[in-house]
């Protein structure tokens, strides 16, 4: 049996190491055995959830998986499952291990990492893909120190819709791109779209009634583009490390902007030649990329479930574009010589399959791709299968193992979680 043991919580949502059986994982709905070396501590403004509904599976001493049905410290009522959601640069290599009951409620949009306790911390299935500090919670100053620096801005660009508007995902949600802005270092976002042309089935910030709580409210203006601008030229002339991004988890596709974008990217190269300015996006709209390249556009994220066409379209439920435009998007930058990103929605059991693993690789060969960046699918895993079509698989690569294989046949091709700081407005 592992060494990592497994966690569990009581009724009264007491979370606690169970005696005698070692931890499991999930890959894709797939349980799987955890060793020591598979995991790391628990990173630092990681959060713990309980599972509603959902009682917790285990691996007793003969290596056979076991669901816990009653608490094993004699407690009254019922005990559910505990998964990680992981703190910023963290890529989850394994999933909580559960045994659903049939009338538990879909999860919200959050991603579920196993979680277990080993020498005396809790641990999980994880690797940190990206060194950069830039959400590290101890690189965040006291909440005062936030306060007063968002106020002075807030002040200062009074008649700012957009400043005002990120003042508040900053203060009222805590959201680490527009408290860097407050902080006046790294990335800075400039939501721009309250509309999109997809509908996907994790879309955090537009949800049907009924189906999934969103988890961030969507921009309910449009700003103009004197004050997209006014935003990137004071990040860019007093920031630390700055660059700005389009495309946000509170807003919809930037490129249905496509014209707001362009005017506000030439009022910002007017002044600011040289600073990375960057796309966020599903890449729906290759033609309107091409003009943000020509206004002075550094470089482009596109995200992405999947590189296979079918499983793309069941999530993203693209209206009028396919991932073929989201490719050619990716292409278009690179050929006008600016730098090109996926943010791969990355579910282990999925994202690791052999398929995805030749998609992938062959959309890096078709498209020149600069870095992948291994975001963590936010969403009900059971849900997800199902709106794939997928059962849990019968072969996975491992998500370091594919990191590992990339990087040997693509050795230029980097890994990361952030988008990266340029030197010049282009990456060639
Ligand atoms: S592309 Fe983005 S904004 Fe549009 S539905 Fe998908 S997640 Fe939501």
């Amino acid at each position: 049996m592992s060494t990592v043991r497994l966690l569990y919580a009581d009724q009264d949502g007491n979370i606690l190491d169970h005696p005698g059986l070692g931890l499991a994982g999930s890959a894709g709905g797939r349980w799987e055995t955890v060793d020591e070396a598979q995991c790391i501590p628990l990173p630092p403004g990681s959060e713990l959830f309980l599972l509603p509904g959902r009682r917790p599976v285990g691996v007793n001493q003969d290596n056979g998986f076991e669901v816990v049905t009653a608490d094993p410290e004699g407690g009254e009522g019922s005990v559910s499952a505990v998964a990680a959601f992981l703190a910023p640069a963290h890529t989850a290599t394994l999933w909580a291990a559960y045994d659903r009951q049939p009338d538990a409620p879909n999860l919200p949009l959050f991603a579920y990492a196993a979680v277990g306790f080993a020498r005396g911390r809790m641990v999980t299935t994880a690797l940190r893909v990206d060194q950069l500090p830039r959400q590290d919670p101890e690189r965040f100053p006291p909440p005062q120190r936030l306060q007063s620096s968002a106020q002075r801005l807030l002040r200062r660009f009074a008649d700012n819709r957009l400043m005002q508007h990120l003042g508040h995902c900053a203060l009222g949600y805590g959201c680490p791109a527009a408290r860097n802005l407050m902080l006046g270092r790294w990335e800075a976002p400039l939501p721009t779209a309250a509309a999109c042309n997809a509908s996907c089935v994790g879309c955090i910030s537009s949800q049907p009634e009924g189906v999934f709580p969103v988890t961030q409210e969507r921009i309910a203006f449009t700003p103009y583009p004197e004050e997209v601008a006014e935003v990137a030229l004071h990040h860019f002339a007093t920031g630390r490390d700055p660059l700005v991004s389009f495309g946000q988890g509170c807003e919809g596709e930037p490129l249905t902007q496509g014209g707001l974008l362009e005017d506000a990217i030439r009022l910002i190269r007017a002044k600011e030649p040289k600073g990375t300015i960057n796309l966020n996006s599903n890449g729906s709209l290759p033609g309107v990329v091409s003009r943000l390249m020509e206004a002075g556009l550094s470089s482009i994220r596109v995200s992405l479930n999947s590189l296979i066409p079918e499983r793309h379209e069941a999530y993203y439920q693209p209206r009028g574009w396919s991932l073929a435009d989201a490719l050619e998007s990716v292409k278009v930058v690179k050929e006008a010589g600016g730098h090109a990103s996926f943010n791969l929605l990355t579910l282990p059991g999925v994202t690791d399959r052999p398929e995805e693993f030749e998609a992938i690789a062959a959309a890096v060969e078709q498209t020149g791709l600069d870095l992948i960046q291994w975001r963590n699918l936010n969403i009900d895993p059971e849900v997800y299968l199902e709106a794939l079509g997928l059962e849990p698989p019968t072969e996975r690569l491992g998500i370091p193992e594919m990191i590992t294989a990339l990087g040997r046949r693509f050795p230029a091709l980097k890994h990361g979680y952030f988008n990266p700081k340029l030197e010049s407005s282009r990456s060639s």
